[in-house]
């Protein structure tokens, strides 16, 4: 299996003159730590600038949507195509905003797992429940519908290249953050579906509890949204990356 993966999340926050300290003093700080793999994505408009400003460093460029279309009338979309040519190494795939506030469809997430892979590009595929679903028992039957929808669309070898991200809805940017326990069950289950493919966990990772979160045994790292935005404390959590993998070798 490729080395472990933090990916920050910037969501629609930023601008260039931000952008360009944040990402100075992540990439110094990344510079003496491997063993993980370090990626940011970062919002369309700034793909260009970060683009240059991340040659030549660890810290490998993403970016958070893509169209399932390589090209034609779709106005407002970016296709893989365009996400490869400025050279993005990740693309986030059904993040739950996209899922709930876009409408985001299962089919509409495999056919754009598919469009990224197509170009070189890996997805990282969101995965998770919402609480009412939690609550009603139902976590393994969503997680394991929205994998299943994936799997249907695409050759399963091909999640090989692939990185999913179990993303507990009600955890995602609420302070709250699942159980080890909650997040271990989860990964378990995937695990056996996902033998080689990288399972990132994601839900208000913090420098606090990351180290007990990347210890688990079916955790590869980690998908940081809001702690990716303060330098400090996605340094913080690399470094419990690292020291995880040092430990779990
Ligand atoms: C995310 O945006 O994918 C995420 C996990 O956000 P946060 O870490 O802020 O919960």
């Amino acid at each position: 299996m490729p080395s472990r993966l933090v990916a920050g999340n910037w969501k629609m926050h930023g601008n260039r003159a931000a952008n360009r300290a944040l990402l100075d003093a992540v990439v110094a700080g990344i510079a003496g730590l491997n063993g993980v793999e370090c990626a940011v994505c970062v919002p369309f408009p700034y793909l260009g600038e970060v683009a240059g400003q991340l040659a030549n460093t660890r810290l490998a460029l993403g970016a958070q949507n893509l169209s399932e279309h390589a090209h034609g009338a779709f106005t407002g979309e970016v296709s893989a195509p365009m996400l490869a040519e400025f050279g993005c190494r990740y693309v986030l795939v059904g993040h739950s905003e996209r899922r709930q506030l876009y409408g985001e469809t299962d089919a509409a997430v495999a056919a754009k797992f598919a469009a990224a892979l197509g170009q070189g590009i890996t997805p990282i595929l969101c995965l998770g429940e919402t609480l009412a679903e939690r609550e009603a028992g139902k976590t393994e039957e969503v997680v394991g519908r929205q994998l299943e929808a994936v799997f249907r669309a695409n050759d399963r070898k091909l999640f090989e290249n692939a990185v999913v991200a179990y993303e507990p809805v009600w955890a995602i940017g609420t302070g709250r953050t699942a159980t080890p326990q909650q997040v271990q069950e989860v990964h378990f289950f995937l695990r056996n579906r996902l033998q080689g493919t990288r399972l990132l966990y994601g839900g208000s990772v913090k420098k606090e509890n990351a180290a007990a979160l990347f210890a688990l045994p079916d955790v590869d790292g980690g998908l940081i949204g809001g702690a990716s935005l303060v330098a400090v404390d996605f340094l913080e959590i690399v470094k419990a990356a690292v020291r995880a993998a040092q430990e779990k070798g």
